[in-house]
């Protein structure tokens, strides 16, 4: 059986709790984009970049994964062919849940990087300005997400893979930010079977050959099922 490569946003994440930009009343509707996710917002204000990915972080660390995790883990233990999991979230919710071949695209909040040298390491549970890189010494430790503004990460796998999907499937996914909401177009084009799983269409719905409306808990575990023929 061909390759499956999968998108994950947000969506997938909402209903375990996990709250993103465009959500009000959550986390980030107290803060700016541009003040806690972008690398000028950090220069500028180091400690709050820090303390409101601190509050992510542990927000992140208390979320339990839910149905639609669960049988993606599933599909990858079952299905007899590849099956990548590409995420646009910095939760480790589908690790959690058991899956092993997973690309976090954002980076994740269980990192740390050095913005002097490059080097990651397993952040702690807060982090604070001035820290010292363990590899350079130098005090510009920072979340290991990749902000607004700089490149996401594994973008040449990425592409290797979509050239070779059989299967993609994007599932809560905005179709707002790119490259990711491009992915869909690159697997077109290579000849895969294209299906969205979302609880609304997404800005790209259009550019898919299939679309599964409803909430990631039911339609996930449902897709899943039908791919797995049972
Ligand atoms: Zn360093």
């Amino acid at each position: 059986m061909g390759p499956i490569v999968i998108l994950t946003g947000a969506g997938i994440s909402a209903e375990s709790g996990l709250g993103t930009f465009r959500d009000e009343g959550g986390l980030w509707s107290r803060h700016r984009i541009e003040d806690v996710a972008t690398p000028e917002g950090f220069a500028r204000d180091p400690g709050l970049v820090h303390r409101f990915y601190n509050a992510r972080r542990q927000q992140a660390a208390a979320a339990r994964p839910n149905a639609a995790h669960h049988a993606l883990a599933r599909l990858e233990a079952a299905y007899p062919g590849r099956v990548t999991i590409v995420t646009q979230n910095v939760d480790a919710l589908h690790e959690a849940a058991g899956s092993r071949d997973v690309l976090h695209m954002h980076g994740t909040l269980a990192g740390a990087l050095c913005a002097a040298c490059g080097h990651r390491w397993a952040a702690p549970p807060e982090m604070q300005p001035g820290h010292p890189c363990p590899a350079c010494a130098a005090p510009t430790a920072r979340p290991d997400v990749v902000w607004f503004g700089e490149m996401p990460y594994h973008m040449d796998r990425i592409w290797d893979l979509l050239r070779a999907a059989e299967i993609f499937a994007a599932i809560g996914t905005s179709g707002q930010v790119y490259p990711a909401a491009a992915f869909v177009q690159d697997a077109d084009r290579a000849g895969a079977h294209t299906v969205e799983i979302n609880l609304e269409p997404s800005a790209v719905v259009s550019d898919f050959a299939e679309t599964r409306l409803g909430m990631a808990s039911v339609a996930v575990p449902a897709w899943v099922a039908e791919m797995l023929g049972d």
